[in-house]
Formats: structure tokens, sequence, C-alpha cells
């Protein structure tokens, strides 16, 4: 399953979303309330809910969906639940319990910053408040310098745990998606050369698009195998697989947890390809990754 976020006007919260093969988006919530009324009954399952808590409940949601689906198409009511392809949307999910982020994770992207091949993951946390949805401006105020790009596949955990086996940290695994580990690099270098944390030059409002859907684990049949690309203006800049990534999904999860419990929500941002370079305002950049979505965002300067 396909899930997005339909932004809503007026700061209401978003109307979670199946995307359809079309790129259509069906509403969950309504859909089913639709559905329930049909039958005079009240719906089985929570109607006001995100895309994780889909997730979270997937094989409900799934079924509840389908039936909702059908007797609304029966009844003539399917398009009064149904938006456009180009409906613009919010992020999938707009504050991740923890964004935890892997530096250096390609071999290639670590030679091109003349940093050595860790021998262990390089692990950060970028604050979850600096999510953005798809089309939303990435903000660059013109103090914070140099302000690079850097395209990933995101992990998104459903379930979490602690000191779990790499054999089974695929099973906490619920949904991929896209994401832009935007970098004020200037700053974060800066930091280092003072052996300070770089924790802000990676937290900037604005600095973490994640969208524009979540993709369900059982849709990709292998996330090491799927090219990731990204471009500016439409010049491609970034252009790898994940299958050069130096330490693999399950290895991360396995190496996270004996660290931390890992939480259902928690999203892992598993590297960047090389091609890292940087933007300036009135750039579009755009991340694809391979089955998984594009996830397109304007480039702005704010004071
Ligand atoms: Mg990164």
């Amino acid at each position: 399953m396909r899930l997005a976020n339909i932004k809503r006007d007026g700061g209401a919260v978003p109307a979670a979303a199946v995307v359809r093969g079309d790129g259509t988006l069906l509403e969950v919530g309504a859909a089913l309330r639709a559905h329930a009324a049909l039958r005079g009954q009240e719906p089985g399952l929570p109607t006001g809910v995100t895309p994780m808590e889909i997730i979270g409940r997937l094989s409900e949601y799934r079924a509840a969906l389908s039936q909702a689906e059908e007797a609304l198409t029966r009844a003539g009511r399917l398009a009064e639940f149904t938006r456009p392809v180009d409906t613009p949307l919010a992020s999938p999910i707009p504050r991740p319990n923890r964004i935890l982020a892997i530096g250096r994770n390609y071999a290639e992207h670590a030679r091109e910053l003349g940093n050595a091949v860790p021998d262990d993951p390089i692990v950060f946390q970028k604050a979850s408040t600096c999510v953005v949805g798809p089309d939303e401006a990435i903000e660059m105020p013109a103090w914070v310098g140099r302000v690079d790009y850097e395209g990933e596949l995101l992990v998104v955990l459903g379930s979490g745990g602690k000191n779990i086996a790499e054999a089974d940290a695929m099973g906490l695994v619920a949904a991929y998606s896209v994401f832009n580990d935007v970098t004020a690099r200037e700053r974060q270098r800066a930091a280092q050369e003072k052996k300070h944390p770089w924790f802000l030059a990676k937290s900037m409002d604005t600095f973490g698009p994640l969208g524009p859907h979540l993709v369900t684990a059982d849709q990709i049949a292998d996330p090491h195998a799927l090219r990731v690309t990204l471009s500016v203006n439409g010049e491609t800049r970034q252009d790898d697989t994940t299958g050069s990534m130096i330490y693999r999904i399950p290895t991360l999860i396995a190496f996270l947890s004996r660290w931390m419990r890992l939480e259902a929500g928690d999203v892992i941002a598993t590297g960047t390809p090389s091609g890292v370079g940087p933007l300036t305002p009135g750039d579009v950049v755009e991340v694809t990754v391979e089955g998984v979505g594009t996830l397109r965002n304007p480039v702005v300067s704010v004071d």
C-alpha cells in the first residue's frame, strides 16, 4: 500500500489517503465513515488516522478499505472521496518519533568529502521539527553559508525493540520513503573542526524534506537494489543504488538497537551517495528512489 497525507487549509491536521495506481488519492477516514453510514453502523476502525497509524494496523485497514471502495463504487459515490493526482500533500510523517541518520554510508561519498570510510556506522540525529513535505520550500538564510542536498532512502520502523538480531531486523521495517538530508555544510565543517556536535547544521527548520509517500515494506522486494538519483533544476547530481551502502539496513537496525531501544515511528536516513553539492535559492531539488517515489522541493532565501 502507498499512503500520503492530503494537506488541508486552516491548520487542520492532514487527511490520510491511499495513493492508487493512477496516482489519485482515496481519503481513508471519509471513505470509511461513508461506508459505515451506508450500513447504518459506526466505523469499525478509527477514522481520524495518520498514515503511520494505518501502517500500524495495516491488514485491518487494507480489508476495511477494500470493502469500502467496493461498496462506495456500487453506490456510485467513490468519486466523492477521491482526490486528483496533483492534490497538495503534507509530509506523510510530519513529526517522526526520531530521525536517526547515518553518515558516510556510501564509500564514494566519504571519499568526496575527504573522510575515511567508517569502521562502525556513524549515527547522528536531526531534529524532528526540520521535516517538510513534498513541494514545500527549503528555507536558506544567507548567514548559514553553503547548504547541501543529500538524497537518501528512508526506512520507517513500525515496531521497536532492543538488541535486535540482524536476522530479525527487517521485521521492524514497516515502510520506506524518500528523504533529503539537507545540511548546512560550512557550519557542519566548522563544528567538526572544533570537535563540537553538528546537530544544528542538520536540524535547521525545513532541512528535512520527507515524502511524498510511505510505501509499505511488502511493496519493495529488495531495498538494497533501488536506484537513488538526485537532480537540481533537472540536472542529475547523484546516481547510485542502495546496493552501494556500506552498512545495510539489517546491520544498521541491529547496531542502533544495541545502544537504544528502537521505537515504532523512528525513521532511519540511510546515508547519501556521492555527488553532494550546494543549493542556491531558486533551485528545485528532486530526489527519486526507485519504486518509492520522487520528492521535489524548491529552495528559497529567508532572512
Ligand atoms: Mg545524510
